[in-house]
Order: C-alpha cells, then structure tokens, then sequence
C-alpha cells in the first residue's frame, strides 16, 4: 500500500513517526512525505543568524533539506521518498515573528490550497496520514485542512501527534480537543491505532527510543539536545511505538492494523 504522510515542515513526520515509518516500510509498504512550507529562515541551531538576510533563506532551505535526506538516508530504502513543496513557511509567507505563527486561522489561500491538494492527487495515497495541529501553528492547521479529503468515509485516514509539541505541558488537552474537533468534522470517531505490535521487553523499548533520537537527531538545526530527548522519550508511554488517531477505514484495514500475536 502507498502510504502517504503530510509533513507542515521537514522534520514533522520524522519526529512524530520515525518508528511509524520504520514499520510501515518493513511490512512492504511505500511512503511518501510531502513537506509543504519548505522555504524557511528558521534553523536557531545553525550558522544562518551570521548571513545577510537576502541569503539566509536560500541558506536555510537548503540545510533543511540536507538534514530530510538524512533522515530518509537511515532506513537505506527507495520505497520512501520525499515531496517538495517549496512553498514559504509562516514568518516570510505572513510576514510575521516566528511567535507570531499559533492560534491563527488555517491559510486557505489558493496556493497553499492548490500545492498541497495537487501533490495528493499525484500521490495517489492508499491511506493518509496528517498532523493533528496540536500547537495550533498556522502552517501545521493549514496544511491538514488542506489536505483533508472531501470524502473520507473510505479512505483509511490517520492523524498523528507533533512532537515535541504533545510531550509539553498542556499536550494532552490540546490532544483531546484535537481528536474532538476532527471527530466532529469528519462526522466520524477517531481512535488509537498503532503501526506495529506493543512491545513488552525493556530492551525493546530502549532501542526504539535510541531509533527515534537517531531520526531526531537529523534535524539539528532545529532542536538542541533537550529537545532531542524529549522527542524520543515520548515513545515510551507506547510501549516504545507512535501513536495515531485513525478512521474506522483505517482501522478496519488488515494492511495497516498490526497483527497481535
Ligand atoms: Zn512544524
């Protein structure tokens, strides 16, 4: 099955499904991620606050991407492959302060809307999986509800939690208001489902949180050492697995429901 993730930025769905990933390509699936605001001056982390500002963007993108190939270069693959969508992230697209980017109403402009919207229909995806929108930033709603199906009754959809975003204070009632919210929208019950088995053993857990730092750490323009962890201790609370938020499709679907032992 073609399994297609919408990423808001690079580095979203290595973060939130590094291990979903994993799974999904050892159970012979294809996954494609489309990262949508790929043009950026944002990497704290990085050298950029020294370049002229008519460089930094350039600058910026570009290790961006370097550090996507990275991350899709660790599972040594074809069957996962990386879509562009080069369009501007908040701060230059709204002009606005990268503090400025939450709690503001998705951007239903026809670019956006077109970009993501075309780059699905190309996907051709067997099922779908987009961001909840947890920390309300404008790229991240944007990017969902752009991508969001007219009819999702049939096709296997699946929402998944940002991160580090879900690990922070105030992460599980964004999350319950999310689910809700989308529940109430797609006139359907979302619930838990899981790309691979529970885990029980210690030693199990431990590597998947190693697999997940590792995939993290691919991404060092944007997030310091703390930031790392957190993101990769988050998977504990699984059973050292990412957990989505799927329509009946989805869960109905033996292709992308684990089989217990
Ligand atoms: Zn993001």
């Amino acid at each position: 099955m073609k399994i297609t993730v919408v990423s808001p930025h690079r580095g979203d769905a290595a973060f939130a499904l590094a291990l979903a990933v994993e799974a999904w390509l050892v159970q012979g699936h294809a996954v494609e991620v489309v990262s949508c605001f790929t043009r950026s001056e944002f990497a704290p982390y990085s050298d950029a606050g020294s370049l002229h500002a008519n460089d930094r963007i350039s600058f910026v993108t570009a290790v961006r991407k370097r550090e996507d190939e990275a991350w899709r270069k660790q599972y040594g693959v074809a069957k996962l492959t990386l879509t562009d969508l080069n369009l501007k992230d908040a701060p230059i697209r709204l002009h606005c302060s990268p503090e400025k980017v939450f709690g503001r109403p998705a951007d239903v402009s026809e670019k956006v809307v077109s970009k993501v919207r075309r780059a699905l229909e190309l996907s051709g995806a067997g099922a779908l999986v987009l961001p909840l929108g947890l920390d309300g930033h404008v790229d991240h709603v944007s990017a969902r509800d752009a991508a969001m199906p007219a009819q999702t009754s049939a096709l296997p959809l699946a929402f998944y939690e940002e991160l580090p975003y879900a690990a922070r204070a105030g992460g599980e009632e964004a999350l319950e208001a999310a689910v809700n919210q989308l529940s109430l929208t797609l006139q359907t019950e979302l619930q838990p489902a899981f790309a691979s088995s529970l885990q029980r053993a210690e030693s199990a857990i431990e590597a998947a949180v190693l697999r997940k730092r590792r995939a993290a750490w691919c991404y060092d323009s944007q997030i310091d050492e703390s930031v790392t962890t957190e993101i990769a201790e988050f998977c504990r609370r699984y059973g050292g697995r990412e957990r989505l938020w799927a329509n009946a499709a989805w869960r109905g679907d033996v292709a992308l429901m684990p089989q217990t032992p």
